[in-house]
């Protein structure tokens, strides 16, 4: 069925409910790889919504509307639940103990509760805080509540990922006012047309400045070798992208990654 936007955004909506109670909502694995050893060291956790007539929906479609609709705690929740249930599976399984990266909302970080969750899930599912890393996008939104409740988060031991380094709102200044252990740099950092000497030059003031803070590097959206080498040029040693895997389901990665490699 062709929907118009606004026609498909309003089945949306409508639906998000329905879709989490009948349990539609899945979870994809990308890798995060290290360039020097080619190790398996991390994930990114992504959501996905399989709806039995609209389809694969996007949560770059979904997650604005949950956020709306007062559903991203709900949402946040499951999707650390499952991850860690699932690295967790695999560390049992096959004895590699694998980052996590979620994504969180600026809503979940004004959830008074938030901390509470994630230190409830951590004991349940028995996943190490220090593996854990949450990813902020929406910097600009960042008040003082939601600085104290990172600075809480960081505390317990739990990983801060600024994500999309390098566009929008992710500003320089956010470093010093955030509790940030990694920086996640935007694709659109290293997937010019052209990579300039100019982009060259950036790409690696931003990881030397990380280092100087201390703060750990992920190169995203590396779909080339031509755009691996940039990043690996850049001093970059840990990448995400096409390159490498996209998402994954649990299946797939795990015939990926420890089965021998697809
Ligand atoms: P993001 O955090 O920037 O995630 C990276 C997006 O880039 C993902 O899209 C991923 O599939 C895609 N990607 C990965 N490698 C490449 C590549 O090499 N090239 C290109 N062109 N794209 C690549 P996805 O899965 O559609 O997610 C879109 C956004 O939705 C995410 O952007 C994130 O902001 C949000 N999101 C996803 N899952 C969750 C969630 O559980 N909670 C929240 N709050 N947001 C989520
Ligand atoms: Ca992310």
């Amino acid at each position: 069925m062709n929907w118009t936007p606004s026609q498909r955004k309003e089945v949306i909506t409508s639906e998000l409910i329905g879709g989490l109670m009948r349990r539609e909502f899945s979870v994809r694995y990308q890798p995060q790889i290290n360039t020097h050893s080619e190790a398996l060291i991390g994930v990114e956790a992504l959501c996905r919504w399989t709806h039995p007539i609209l389809g694969v929906i996007s949560p770059a479609q979904f997650i604005p509307i949950a956020e709306q609709a007062g559903l991203i705690p709900f949402i946040g929740e499951w999707i650390l639940d499952a991850a860690c249930k699932q690295l967790m599976l695999w560390k049992h399984r096959h004895g590699v103990q694998l980052a996590l990266g979620i994504n969180v909302s600026a809503y979940q970080l004004r959830d008074a509760q938030f901390l509470s969750v994630i230190q409830r899930t951590l004991e349940s599912t028995g996943f190490p805080a220090d593996y854990l890393h949450l990813e902020l996008t929406e910097g600009a939104h960042v008040h003082d509540d939601m600085v104290e409740q990172l600075r809480a988060i960081r505390i317990a031991g739990v990983g801060i990922s600024m994500d999309d380094f390098g566009t929008g709102y992710s500003s320089l200044s956010l470093l010093s006012r955030l509790p940030v252990t990694t920086v996640k740099i935007a694709r659109e950092m290293i997937n010019g047309k052209d990579v300039s000497e100019r982009a060259e030059i950036i790409f690696a003031a931003i990881v030397s400045l990380a280092g100087q803070l201390n703060i750990n590097v992920i190169a995203e959206g590396v779909e080339t070798s031509k755009q691996l080498e940039f990043v690996k040029n850049g001093g970059c040693s840990v990448v995400q992208g096409y390159y490498f895997n996209p998402p994954l389901s649990a299946g797939e990665f795990e015939r990926a990654y420890f089965m021998g490699r697809a």
